[in-house]
């Protein structure tokens, strides 16, 4: 049966989402121990057993596959690999700044980088896994190509659209078609006031201190 993502979202994207908007506003306030707290919080390990379940070794009953994609890999000639930063931004407010599979809130990768910088203990940002915060890795968006680009997608916006961590990194280089999910673009995205965090982009520029 189609589907519109792996599995549905669980609970625990909608608590983490409020929990680092809050955050969001306590540290642009310049309060960081209620930010603090937030984010602590916000750190759900069942969001990382969650992704890991999506995004970890293939299971049948979640891919709808038993093995890697098996395909003749199409050139690159002059494809560019991502669009830029301009127009993946374009795609994050066309989406909402949420996931257009599974339709949970999304935060920009920018927003970890700015908690890290003041509250690098609540806000563990580490290449493995484990040591991630749980709630701002699972949540981090990404943009996504539809068909993917080893298979010959390219970067028409089209194309291209906002997933959550588990969407983007389950699929692996399988088409919609092969892991049994709808194509997003037929429904419309939801377009309300969440911002994905980009709010707290200018505190992640050098210049800023809370005292200037
Ligand atoms: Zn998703």
């Amino acid at each position: 049966m189609i589907r519109r993502s792996f599995l549905p979202a669980i609970p625990e994207f909608e608590k983490a989402a409020d929990l680092l908007s809050q955050a969001a506003d306590f540290l642009i306030a310049g309060d960081l121990e209620n930010c603090g707290e937030c984010l602590v919080q916000a750190d759900l390990r069942p969001l990382r057993e969650f992704a890991f379940l999506i995004a970890g070794p293939i299971k049948l009953e979640i891919h709808r596959q038993s093995k890697n994609p098996v395909f003749d890999p199409v050139p690159k000639e002059n494809r560019p690999r991502m669009p830029s930063l301009s127009e993946s931004r374009a795609i994050f407010a066309r989406d909402g700044y949420r996931c257009r599979f599974c339709q949970s809130r999304i935060v920009v990768k920018e927003a970890h980088k700015v908690f890290a910088k003041f509250l690098p203990e609540q806000a563990r940002k580490s290449r493995i896994n484990e040591d991630n915060h749980f709630g701002i890795s699972t949540l981090t968006g990404s943009i996504d190509h539809l068909l993917p680009y080893s298979r010959g997608g390219g970067n028409e916006p089209e194309n291209l659209v906002t997933a959550c961590g588990p969407c983007q990194f389950g699929r692996n280089q399988w088409t919609l078609e092969e892991v049994q999910i709808e194509n997003p673009m037929k429904y419309e995205p939801i377009v309300d006031d969440w911002d994905g965090l980009s709010r707290l982009m200018p505190l992640g520029r050098k210049s800023f201190s809370f005292t200037a």
